[in-house]
Formats: C-alpha cells, sequence, structure tokens
C-alpha cells in the first residue's frame, strides 16, 4: 500500500511546503506525478532544476532574472530616477503587466514581521539603500496592504528621509486591504501608483 510510505509521504511535504497548496491538494498532486508517464514527472523535476540553475536574483533590484542586470535595471528606456519597492516577484511582475509604470522596481523578497522573526538584515533593504543616489528622485513603496507591509513601508520612508532626504511616497488603497499585488487588477493597480502620496 502506498499510503504511510516514507517516499510518499516525503513528496507529499515538500508539496505542502508550495504557497496555496494544502494536504488533500499536496496527496493528489503526489498521486498524480507517481500515476502520470514516467517522462512527465521527470520532466517536471528537471525544468525545476533548469529554472533554479538559470534564474537568479539581479544584483541591482533583486528581482529574479536569467541575466544580470535584469532587462529592466538595463533598459536605457526606463526612468532610473524612479524606484518602486514590492514585497515579492509577483508583485513586480502584476504592475509590469497594468503596463502603466515606467520606472525601476525593487524586490525586497519578503516584509519586516518580528513575530515571524524578519527583521531588516532579513530582507534586500541593504541593497535598496545602496541604490539611492542623487539621481533617484522618488521611492514608491507598494508592499502589500497589511499590517507587515504597512510597517515595512514607514520603516522605510523613515530610515530613507533621514539618511537621503529623498521622496518616499506609498501607492494609494485601491488595492484591496490584507491582499497582495498580484491580486489587484490591472487598472485597480494603475490607479494605485497614480494616487500614491508622500509618506
Ligand atoms: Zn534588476
Amino acid at each position: 500500500m502506498l499510503f504511510n510510505t516514507p517516499a510518499f509521504e516525503q513528496l507529499v511535504d515538500a508539496l505542502r511546503r508550495l504557497p496555496g497548496v494544502g494536504k488533500r491538494s499536496a496527496e493528489r498532486l503526489a498521486l498524480h506525478l507517481l500515476s502520470a508517464p514516467g517522462e512527465e514527472a521527470l520532466s517536471l523535476s528537471e525544468a525545476i532544476v533548469e529554472a533554479r540553475r538559470r534564474i537568479t536574483r539581479c544584483s541591482q533590484c533583486c528581482n529574479l532574472t536569467d541575466r544580470d542586470p535584469c532587462a529592466i535595471c538595463a533598459h536605457p528606456g526606463r526612468d532610473h530616477g524612479l524606484i518602486c519597492v514590492v514585497e515579492h516577484p509577483s508583485g513586480a511582475m502584476a504592475i509590469e503587466k497594468a503596463g502603466a509604470y515606467k520606472g525601476l522596481y525593487h524586490v525586497l523578497h519578503g516584509a519586516l514581521s518580528p513575530l515571524e522573526g524578519i527583521g531588516p538584515d532579513e530582507l534586500a533593504i541593504d541593497a535598496l539603500l545602496r541604490r539611492i543616489s542623487g539621481t533617484v528622485r522618488e521611492i514608491i513603496v507598494a508592499t502589500n496592504a497589511t499590517a507587515e507591509g504597512e510597517a515595512t513601508a514607514l520603516y522605510l520612508s523613515r530610515v530613507i528621509g533621514q539618511r537621503f532626504g529623498t521622496a518616499v511616497t506609498r501607492i494609494a488603497h485601491g488595492v484591496p486591504m490584507g491582499s497582495g499585488l498580484e491580486y489587484a487588477d490591472d487598472a485597480t493597480l494603475a490607479h494605485a501608483l497614480e494616487g500614491r502620496k508622500q509618506l
């Protein structure tokens, strides 16, 4: 019997660590992978290994990229005086898809959360501070509309205001409270960016 075998449990545990996957879905996915033709599961595992090998963090904006600097940081047509700060690559992807923003990004890879032991050192905040120079006019904080996202926005505005005096703005709250940027539609995101306010 398959259930309770260590190999099956290990696969289910690995799948459960993926975002949005509960125990039932993990079991269903594991059963699918094990009963599908061998090459299907193999090509999935190879695609994961290959993507992990090729894709790294951009040394400037910390977004995920297959070249360094990434296509957005290297693009001469982007506005290099604007930096939009997001928690995760999915946030940058959502704003990029909305199509209204022409500046650069910075991906923190999380938000401040004292309860989970996530402080400034656990996020790509130093990398952001290193990018701020005289040519940067404005930092737009587009962290999520959660307690952690708000705390991160306040922290950034304090540190950046004290050290550099660069303008720090926060996107407007068209973005639903408690959710990530990737769940907002394109028009809402464009409005949220346009209606940003000084922090
Ligand atoms: Zn980049």
